[in-house]
C-alpha cells in the first residue's frame, strides 16, 4: 500500500506553526490510526502493509509533506520494525536539519516485566498517548515540549487485553489462531498475536475484574486519582458487548477511588476482526487532564468543538512527485558482474515465493504470521529494481544498492528494514567500479552483516536472523583466507542453514516472538531460515568465475 498522507492547513505561518505529530499507522487498525487526522490530533498516518512496520521511505515522505517547519513527532507502538524504520527516517530528516524527534508507546503490561516496562508493547495505550500529543501540538506547544508530553502520558498508562478468537488475514482461510474450548488469552497483542496466557472463558463480571485488577496492581508511583479510561473492541466485539463489561469495569474503578475523566468506550485500535478487548488506564495530573479532555475532530474520532482551521479544499493528499530521472555510470566489468546480481536475486526470489507458506507457518507460532509475506513483497520489489537499475547502466553496487531500498521500501516489518539496509551496504561495498574480486565480496559480506547488527541490536543467541548470518560470515572468511575461491567459500551457506535449524533450540530475546518465547522452542527462527535459503540459493551466481574478478580467483 501506498504512503498515505494528509496535510492539514493551520492558520499560523509556517514559522510559527506547531510541530505536528506523525502516527505510525497499519491498516487493519481502522480507526487507529488514518482516521485520527484532523485538528487536535494529527497531520499524517504512515501506512504500512497489514500488520507490518510502514517502510523509512514512507515515514519520510509523509513527513517531508506535513512539516510546517516546526518539526516533526513520530509517535508509534514499540515495535521492532518500527523502531528501526522511524530512526532510518529521523536520521535522513535529521541530516536535512528538519527537527524530529520520536515518542515510542510502551503501554502493555502483559508483554513485559514492570522492570522491563521499555521493552513492552504498545497497543490501546497509543491513543491516549498520541491524543495528548496532537492537544498539545494544537495549542501551539513546541516540539521538545509534544515530545514529554507524549512521554509522560506513556509512562503513566498501562493497558491489558484479552481474546476470544484471532482474526483472520484478507484472503486466508483461517484466523491466525483459535481458542479450544471455552478458552481467553490474556495479554493479547494488536497483531494478532495470541495472548500470553490461556484461562477458561469468564464472565464478563469475572473479566472486567481481571483487567481492573491487573491495571491497578500496575499503578504508577506517585499517581493521583483522576484517570483517562478506554475500554477498546478488537474488531468483532460488539458495543453492547463492551457496555456490559463496562458495567463491572466502571464501577470497580470507581470503588478503588478513581474520578474517570471523559472515558472511551467502543472501537478506537482494532486488529482486524479480532474478537477481543482491551483495557486502557492513564494516570492524568494538571497537565495531561486538560490535554486528554481537548477537543478534537477526526472523521472517526471527534469530541468538543474545534475552531476551522483553513480551508478544506486545499487539503492536499500526497504530492506525487515523480521518480527523478537517473542514470548510473559503472564500468564493463561491474555491468557484467551485475547481470549475475540480477540473477542471484531471481533466484531468491523463487525460493522465497516457494517456502512462503513454510515461513508465515514458522512467524505464526510466536510471531504474526507475515514472514512468508513481507519476504515475498521484499524479494520481488528487489528483483524489479535490480533490473531497472541495470537497464539505467547501474553495475553491480548500484544494482543491490536499489534492490536493497526497494525492498525496505515493500517488505514492510523487521526483516524487511534489516535486509534492505543489509543489501544496501553489500551494494555500497561493491561499487561500480569494477568486477569484485574474492576480498571484495568478503568485505562486502561483512558490512552486509554489520549493517544487519548494527540496526537491529541483536546478538548470536537472541534467535534472529543473525544467528545464520554470523556462522555464514566467519565460515565464508575462514574458507577463502585458506585459499578456497568464491564457490568453495560460498558452502558457508550450509553451516547457515544448519545454524538457523538449530535456533529451534533458543527462546527468542528480541523482536516481536520475544514475548511468546515458550511457544517458540522447537521452532526454528523464521528470519533465519529465510536468510540461509536466500544465501545459498544466490551462491552459484554471486560466485560466477566469468565475471568475477578474474585476477583474484
Ligand atoms: P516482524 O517481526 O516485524 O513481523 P518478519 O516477520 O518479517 O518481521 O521477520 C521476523 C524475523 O526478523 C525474525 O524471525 C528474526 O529473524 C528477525 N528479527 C526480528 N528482530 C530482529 C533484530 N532486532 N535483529 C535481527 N533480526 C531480527
Ligand atoms: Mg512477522
Amino acid at each position: 500500500m501506498r504512503t498515505r498522507s494528509v496535510r492539514f492547513p493551520v492558520a499560523q505561518s509556517a514559522a510559527t506553526a506547531p510541530p505536528r505529530p506523525r502516527w505510525r499507522s497499519w491498516p487493519a487498525h481502522y480507526p487507529a490510526f488514518a482516521g485520527f487526522i484532523g485538528p487536535g490530533l494529527v497531520d499524517g498516518a504512515v501506512v504500512g502493509n497489514i500488520f507490518t512496520s510502514p517502510s523509512a521511505q514512507q515515514a519520510y515522505a509523509v513527513a517531508k509533506a506535513t512539516d510546517q517547519g516546526s518539526g516533526v513527532v513520530f509517535a508509534y507502538g514499540n515495535y521492532a520494525g518500527d523502531v528501526m524504520n522511524f530512526g532510518l527516517a529521523t536520521e535522513r530528516l535529521a541530516t536535512e536539519g528538519v527537527a524530529v524527534d520520536n515518542v515510542v508507546v510502551t503501554d502493555d503490561i502483559a508483554s513485559a516485566a514492570p522492570g522491563e516496562s521499555a521493552k513492552r508493547r504498545g497497543i490501546a495505550g497509543d491513543f491516549t498517548v498520541f491524543k495528548v500529543m496532537g492537544a498539545a501540538a494544537e495549542a501551539g506547544a513546541s516540539l521538545a515540549e509534544v515530545v514529554r508530553l507524549g512521554r509522560k502520558a506513556n509512562s503513566n498508562t498501562r493497558t491489558i487485553g484479552s481474546a476470544f478468537h484471532g482474526c483472520t488475514f484478507p484472503g486466508a482461510d483461517a484466523a491466525l489462531f483459535t481458542l479450544g474450548g471455552k478458552q481467553m488469552g490474556l495479554g493479547l497483542g494488536i497483531h494478532g498475536e495470541p495472548g500470553l496466557l490461556n484461562m477458561p472463558l469468564p464472565t464478563a463480571d469475572q473479566l472486567g475484574r481481571e483487567l481492573v485488577a491487573r491495571i491497578l496492581a500496575e499503578t504508577p508511583d506517585g499517581s493521583g486519582q483522576r484517570i483517562a479510561v478506554v475500554l477498546n473492541g478488537l474488531g468483532s466485539t460488539k458495543y453492547e458487548e463492551l457496555f456490559v463489561l463496562w458495567g463491572t469495569v466502571a464501577p470497580l474503578l470507581r470503588g478503588a477511588g478513581y474520578a474517570l475523566v471523559m472515558p472511551e468506550v467502543g472501537e478506537l485500535v482494532t486488529s482486524l476482526d479480532m474478537a477481543a478487548v482491551s483495557l486502557t488506564v492513564t494516570w492524568l495530573d494538571d497537565e495531561l487532564e486538560p490535554l486528554w479532555c481537548a477537543p478534537a475532530e477526526s472523521p472517526a474520532y471527534k469530541r468538543g468543538n474545534v475552531a476551522s482551521q483553513g480551508d478544506p479544499d486545499s487539503w492536499m493528499g500526497p504530492d506525487g512527485s515523480s521518480v527523478d530521472a537517473v542514470s548510473f555510470t559503472a564500468s564493463e566489468e561491474s555491468r557484467a558482474y551485475a547481470h549475475n546480481c540480477v540473477a542471484a536475486l531471481e533466484a531468491a526470489a523463487r525460493a522465497v515465493h516457494d517456502a512462503e507458506a513454510v515461513l508465515g507457518d514458522l512467524d505464526a507460532i510466536a510471531g504474526d504470521g507475515d514472514h512468508g509475506r513481507g519476504m515475498v513483497r521484499g524479494i520481488d520489489a528487489a528483483v524489479v529494481a535490480a533490473g531497472i537499475a541495470l537497464d539505467l547502466g547501474g553495475g553491480a553496487g548500484t544494482v543491490f544498492a536499489e534492490a536493497g531500498d526497494s525492498w525496505a521500501d515493500r517488505a514492510g516489518g523487521t526483516s524487511g528494514v534489516l535486509w534492505g539496509a543489509g543489501l544496501r551496504s553489500f551494494g555500497e561495498n561493491l561499487g561500480d567500479v569494477t568486477a569484485p574480486t574474492s576480498e571484495m565480496l568478503l568485505e562486502a559480506v561483512k558490512a552486509f552483516a554489520a549493517r544487519i547488527r548494527e540496526l537491529g541490536k541483536a546478538e548470536p543467541g537472541d534467535k534472529t536472523m543473525v544467528d545464520a548470518l554470523v556462522p555464514f560470515t566467519a565460515e565464508f572468511r575462514r574458507q577463502l583466507a585458506e585459499g578456497a575461491d568464491v564457490a568453495a567459500a560460498w558452502t558457508a551457506a550450509d553451516q547457515a542453514t544448519a545454524a538457523a535449524a538449530a535456533t529451534a533450540g533458543l527462546r527468542p530475546r528480541l523482536g516481536r516472538a520475544r514475548p511468546l518465547a515458550e511457544k517458540s522452542l522447537g521452532t526454528p527462527d523464521p528470519g533465519a531460515t529465510s536468510l540461509a535459503m536466500v544465501l545459498t540459493v544466490m551462491g552459484p551466481h554471486l560466485a560466477n568465475t566469468q565475471t568475477l574478478a578474474a585476477a583474484k580467483q
